[in-house]
């Protein structure tokens, strides 16, 4: 497996042993976590979208009328998993082009057609009829493509339009991404002389999440809470894992086994709206992450039909330069996940058991959870009022407990 450990705190709080007189915090204060959490909330209502541009970026946007062949070899030119659309006719922003769209292409092709069809049609196809914005039939070798809309085709739900201008603040932004489930937020501002629409950039949840960790540096310090016990990402909800035959133990986390066919993995994708699936071996130790991007690389790979593959096989096609699979414990903190966010282009994190739930029967490595850049962006903006939502502390607790007794008989 290509693992990547996150990394602990340097120093944890409870190996410290308090200097004579010190009184160092025991463990984690709420006052200063909800204090922080505030002023970096504070923080995106006092700076725009703008503020959050790189200082010099590149935004590849596809024209409608390209087909989309075209547009999947450009992303990958670039090294890009999505673009905006312009729709040049109307001189109007046309929506985003997302590994969603691609997945759902081959889908559909994997269900209505031989690859021979396929790889001719994505030829012709063009971008305005993956989702029906097209008005015109465009005629192809022996098919029309009038009013298909794939999306309506496989019944999955079709992605909102959504905007915002770049002097929006970023708070509003943030609400925008998490109400619509929107992994980006294209930026729209207008052309003063013609009136027309300009597409000045797009918002990611990583770079947004990216600078609050740059520029909130003493309030990510601040956030020490165990990830489990703010409930931030999607948990095992039956940890002892004895549930009736056919189950899921891991339920609802949706899995897969290095056995698994890709079909059905890209299946879980578009039905679940996730974007990662955990790969686990019979005792849900955790081997590997499948994600939407990895079916990417099987269609560079000009596999519209390779879904037949297991997943230990599609493991193999990915690039040697795939950064790994970030694993983290329940005890880790939400400083600790954006420090790492500042370092590395992280999207999502397997929590997996670690030596606490050892200790309590369980068995390190085994899937926990699992936590995306929704989740994180969620907590920080809150639906919730600061402090709601919390769990008590319970094992926490209690183990802060003992080891404040030991520290405290081991106190010169
Ligand atoms: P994402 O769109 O990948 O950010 O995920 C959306 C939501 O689904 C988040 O709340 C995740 O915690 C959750 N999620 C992500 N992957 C899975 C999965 N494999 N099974 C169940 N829930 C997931």
């Amino acid at each position: 497996m290509s693992t990547t450990l996150s990394p602990k705190p340097k120093r944890k709080p409870s190996q410290r042993r308090p200097r004579a007189g010190s009184f160092a915090p025991l463990y984690p204060s709420q006052e200063a976590h909800d204090s922080a959490l505030n002023s970096i909330r504070a923080f995106l209502k006092s700076h725009t979208a703008y503020d959050a541009f790189p200082v010099s970026f590149r935004l590849i946007v596809l024209d409608t009328k390209l087909n989309v062949k075209k547009a999947l070899q450009c992303l990958l030119l670039n090294g890009v998993v999505s673009a905006p659309l312009w729709n040049s006719d109307k001189s109007k922003f046309a929506g985003m082009l997302t590994v969603l769209d691609i997945i759902h292409l081959i889908q559909y092709y994997y269900r209505t057609a031989s690859y021979d069809y396929a790889a001719a049609d994505v030829e012709t196809f063009r971008l305005e009829s993956l989702r029906g914005l097209s008005t015109s039939a465009i005629p192809t070798s022996n098919f029309t493509h009038q009013s298909l809309d794939i999306e309506k085709e496989l019944g999955v739900d079709q992605p909102p339009l959504l905007r915002e201008h770049p002097s929006s603040s970023l708070y509003d932004a943030a609400r925008l991404l998490i109400q619509t489930h929107a992994r980006r937020l294209p930026l729209l501002d207008h052309d003063t002389e013609t009136g027309h629409e300009v597409i000045a950039s797009v918002l990611t949840q990583y770079r947004l999440l990216k600078f609050i960790s740059i520029n909130c540096h003493k309030e990510i310090q601040q956030l020490h809470i165990p990830l489990r016990r703010l409930k931030i990402g999607t948990y095992v909800a039956n940890l002892r894992h004895e549930v009736p035959e056919g189950q899921n133990p891991y339920y609802p986390i949706a899995t897969a086994s290095l056995n698994t066919p890709v079909f059905d993995v890209v299946h879980m994708f578009s039905e679940r709206s996730i974007s990662a699936v955990p790969i686990i071996d019979e005792e849900g130790i955790v081997v590997n992450l499948y994600e939407t991007v990895d079916v990417i690389t099987l269609v560079r790979l000009g596999a519209y039909q390779s879904l037949d593959l297991k997943i230990s096989e599609a493991l193999n096609q990915r690039s040697p330069d795939f950064p790994g699979v970030v694993i983290c414990t329940s005890s880790d903190s939400l400083g600790t996940l954006l420090q790492l966010i500042k370092m590395r282009r992280v999207h999502r994190l397997v929590v997996v058991e670690g030596e606490e739930e050892e200790r309590r029967g369980g068995k390190k490595g085994r899937l926990l959870g699992i936590i995306t850049l929704s989740d994180v962006l969620q907590y920080v903006i809150g639906a919730a009022s600061i402090g709601e939502g919390i769990e008590p502390p319970e094992e926490d607790n209690k183990t802060a407990n003992s080891e404040m007794q030991q520290r405290r008989q081991t106190r010169p």
